[in-house]
């Protein structure tokens, strides 16, 4: 064979392959690109668990109408300009990849609005070069993308979808995760055109209500809160009590949800540290850290990340959580001898 460049809808679809992995997954990226924009308000409706519809609206910056054909195209961003900047990352997503990646597996149509511009647009790509069209349509400030028939035109991928109930499930529990990394944000979300989570907005003193809702309300009532260290360095969280059965675990890196091996090697050191070997009860955790002191372009679905100094950020998470770990721990052990 000879060597040439693929259209642009095969190298999206391999491209896809990385990031689009099911539903939840485009849920994901969109609810990123919205919290990117500055919404303060989105809506995500989902029909049959993602399978037939996907649509995210929110009342962020908008995309004006030159710029579109542009966010559906590969390597398109409007967050990072250099090498830089990836240095120091603050936004959700910078590989430019997801919207072109989504569009090349589904039917996928943006419309938005800039509150500086006055009609919205729409666009939508299509054929092998997924050329953009571009057309007038009526839609309030911010944007909503609406995503259909996922993998319609990649059976392989299509076939590893679980049921409507499990891929909403997924969905769900990722919505939990975002409705945590921002109380300040209003979200709902539908399925089947019923609404199934519903976080209005939260000042920041009032977090604990958002944790309450989102990871039980024995979180309200049981939680110990901690904030330790100071700018560049801090951790915040709510740990319950060991022994408690809720087992609801979150850990968050500057605001991205993460599951990551160091994080959760310290906290499980601490527990261990305090009260041997038992089950680690449910835990709400938040670090900040100097974005220059961490690596997020580890993982094309920025999974994990990786810490410069991975040795002491991991001994500060362990100072920080024995601290509350001791405590909750001996009220809960007193509440029991009364
Ligand atoms: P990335 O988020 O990595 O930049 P995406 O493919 O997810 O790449 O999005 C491409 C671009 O489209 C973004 O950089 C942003 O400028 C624009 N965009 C996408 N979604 C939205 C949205 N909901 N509101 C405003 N702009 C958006
Ligand atoms: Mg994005």
């Amino acid at each position: 064979m000879s060597i040439e460049i693929l259209p642009a809808r095969l190298a999206n679809q391999i491209a896809a392959g990385e990031v689009v992995e099911r539903p939840a997954s485009v849920v994901k990226e969109l609810v990123e690109n919205s919290l990117d924009a500055g919404a303060t308000k989105i809506q995500i409706d989902i029909e049959r668990g993602g399978h037939k519809l996907i649509r995210i609206r929110d009342n962020g910056k908008g995309i004006v109408k030159d710029e579109l054909t542009l966010a559906l195209s590969r390597h398109a961003t409007s967050k990072l300009k250099s090498l830089d900047d990836l240095e120091c990352i603050s936004s959700l997503g910078f590989r430019g990849e997801a919207l072109a990646s989504i569009s090349s597996v589904s039917r996928l149509t943006l419309s938005s609005k800039p509150a500086e511009q006055e009609t919205a647009w729409q666009a939508f790509a299509e054929g092998r070069d997924m050329a953009v069209q571009v057309q007038p349509t009526a839609h309030p400030d911010g944007t909503t993308i609406e995503v259909k028939d996922l993998f319609f035109n990649t059976p392989a991928r299509r076939k590893f979808l679980r049921t409507e109930k499990t891929e909403f499930s997924h969905i769900d529990e990722l919505v939990k995760r975002i409705a945590l990394s921002r109380f300040d944000v209003a979200i709902t979300l539908t399925h089947n055109q019923k609404v199934v989570r519903q976080y209005r907005a939260r000042a920041k003193a009032d977090g604990v209500k958002r944790v309450a809702q989102v990871a039980g309300k024995v979180f309200e009532q049981q939680a110990s809160y901690i904030e330790s260290g100071s700018e560049g360095l801090m951790l915040v969280a709510w740990i319950l009590p060991v022994g408690s059965p809720n087992s609801a675990q979150y850990t968050y890196v500057n605001g991205r949800m993460m599951r990551d091996k160091l994080i959760l090697h310290a906290i499980r050191q601490a527990f261990e540290e305090v009260v041997g070997e038992q089950e680690i009860p449910g835990f709400v955790v938040y670090l900040e850290i100097d974005p220059r002191q961490v690596d997020v372009n580890v993982h094309p679905a920025k999974h994990e990340v990786r810490f410069h100094q991975a040795r002491l950020v991991h001994d500060f998470i362990v100072q920080a959580i024995r601290q509350a770990v001791i405590p909750a721990t001996q009220e809960l052990n007193s509440a029991s001898l009364n």
